[in-house]
């Protein structure tokens, strides 16, 4: 069997599956077994795989069949330019996180040495992006998941950032207030969102990531309730909170975090136009 051939084996095996981008999943995964590049396979389609090679890609296309999804798979996922290492049990990261990213960029930007907080950081993919491309913040990553915080690890070291990013793990704020920490300039969070109600309608591969990073409890707004109402402890005067969310979602945020003492809400919209993240600075004084 030489690449081509997988290829079509790979995207036939996919499709008979319904799987929903089966070129695009079979590639992925053969330039993984392979470790080469995916345009690679284009470059010499006719190269010619080993057994060894050829059962493990067999076994990773079943694996994709039954709608593992293919970052697991991988073990890997590219997100604001960089790789991130990913793995069962922690979210994987979406591009839609990446305008989470892009805001918190912009309020640091000016700033010298910022301290930023991220709560439910899950893979650590948003702070690692932010201590990253902001070489002087300092990011304490939080999460209640002892695999997040391995995980954020890693990715802390593999971009060269494990100085900056400081894992906290804990419920929300808990760890912060046992260690007596605070006088932020951004506290960020992607929290679970997704209303109890609303999981089991999820996109068949979402069900293989963890529950816990996406059951919002029943209205999918009960973390943003703890962590919007302990944030102005935590922050500085005019310091700002940035938070994704999820559908219809925008209008309760915003209502919480005015009664928080909240002004200048910004709302952004993602990728495919839905609101997606929400920003606001704590009034100074
Ligand atoms: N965007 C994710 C999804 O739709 C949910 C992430 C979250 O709950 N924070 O699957």
């Amino acid at each position: 069997m030489n690449v081509k051939e997988a290829l079509d084996y790979g995207r036939k095996r996919l499709t008979t599956a319904g799987v929903e981008s089966p070129s695009l999943d079979a590639e992925v995964i053969l330039a993984n077994v392979l470790g080469v590049r995916r345009i690679d396979l284009f470059i010499h389609p006719e190269r010619r795989l080993c057994a060894e090679e050829i059962r493990t890609y067999r076994a990773l296309v079943e694996k994709r069949s039954s709608r593992v999804p293919v970052a697991y798979i991988t073990g890997s996922k590219e997100f604001f330019t960089l790789d991130f290492h990913v793995r069962e049990g922690v979210l994987i990261p979406r591009p839609e996180t990446e305008f989470l990213v892009e805001e918190i960029l912009r309020r640091i930007s000016w700033v010298t040495k910022p301290k930023v907080v991220e709560l439910c950081c899950g893979s650590g993919a948003v702070a690692v992006s932010v201590a990253f491309f902001k070489k002087d913040a300092v990011v304490y990553a939080s999460d209640i998941s002892e695999t997040a915080g391995d995980v954020t690890l890693l990715n802390a070291v593999k971009h060269g950032v494990e100085d900056r990013v400081l894992f906290l793990k804990g419920d929300l704020w808990e760890p912060f207030e046992a260690e007596g920490l605070g006088d932020f300039d951004v506290v960020a969070a992607n929290p679970p969102y997704i209303p109890s109600g609303e999981i089991e309608n999820l996109p068949e591969d979402v069900k293989y990531e963890p529950r816990v990073a996406l059951d919002g409890g029943p209205d999918g707004l009960k973390f943003y309730r703890r962590i919007i109402a302990g944030a102005p402890r935590f922050l500085k005067p005019g310091g700002s909170i940035v938070l994704e969310f999820g559908k219809d979602q925008a209008g309760q945020i915003a209502d919480l975090l005015k009664r928080a003492g909240f002004g200048g809400i910004k709302i952004l919209k993602d990728y495919a136009g839905l609101e997606r993240v929400i920003a606001a600075s704590l009034h100074a004084g």
